[in-house]
């Protein structure tokens, strides 16, 4: 039943995202995902949005700020909102888990939130990364609300 469970976040997050996206056009752009679980859903409360330090082609893949990681792990300890998930944009690619992004996901149950820049707008797509094998995702439904 959590397998499916779906995801929920704001518009104005999305749009958040969006513009995240278009500045970093043509090179992925990501954020660490903010919320807790309900009994209904994964709600995302925040997004916190990062350079893609990658030391490969930042076109094609992403890696988040290290720094900005740990200090909201840290914040997460003392009260602050869970990590829940990571966004990224594929500028030119569709919304789905890439095979980079599957090789590279290791946290166990995370919302892997994809959004894709294609010529007639963007899409966006969640995954949950598995309990056992993180590389195995599953599409999960993504709820977007007025905030
Ligand atoms: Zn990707």
């Amino acid at each position: 039943m959590m397998a499916v469970a779906p995801v929920s976040i704001s518009k104005d997050l999305v749009t958040a995202l969006e513009r995240a996206a278009w500045r970093a056009h043509p090179n992925e752009a990501c954020a660490l995902l903010l919320g807790h679980q309900s009994a209904a859903c994964m709600e995302i409360s925040q997004v916190a949005i990062t350079e893609n330090v990658t030391q490969a082609d930042p076109q094609l893949t992403f890696e988040v700020d290290p720094t900005m990681h740990i200090l909201l792990q840290k914040a997460a300890r003392v009260g602050g909102p869970a990590i829940v998930g990571v966004w990224h944009s594929h500028p030119c690619g569709k919304a789905i888990p890439s095979e980079a992004d599957k090789a590279r996901s290791i946290e166990p149950g995370w919302i892997w939130l994809i959004s894709a820049d294609a010529p007639d707008g963007m899409t966006h797509a969640a995954f949950r990364a598995g309990e056992d094998d993180a590389r195995q995702f599953c599409q999960v439904p993504l709820l977007m609300n007025d905030s």
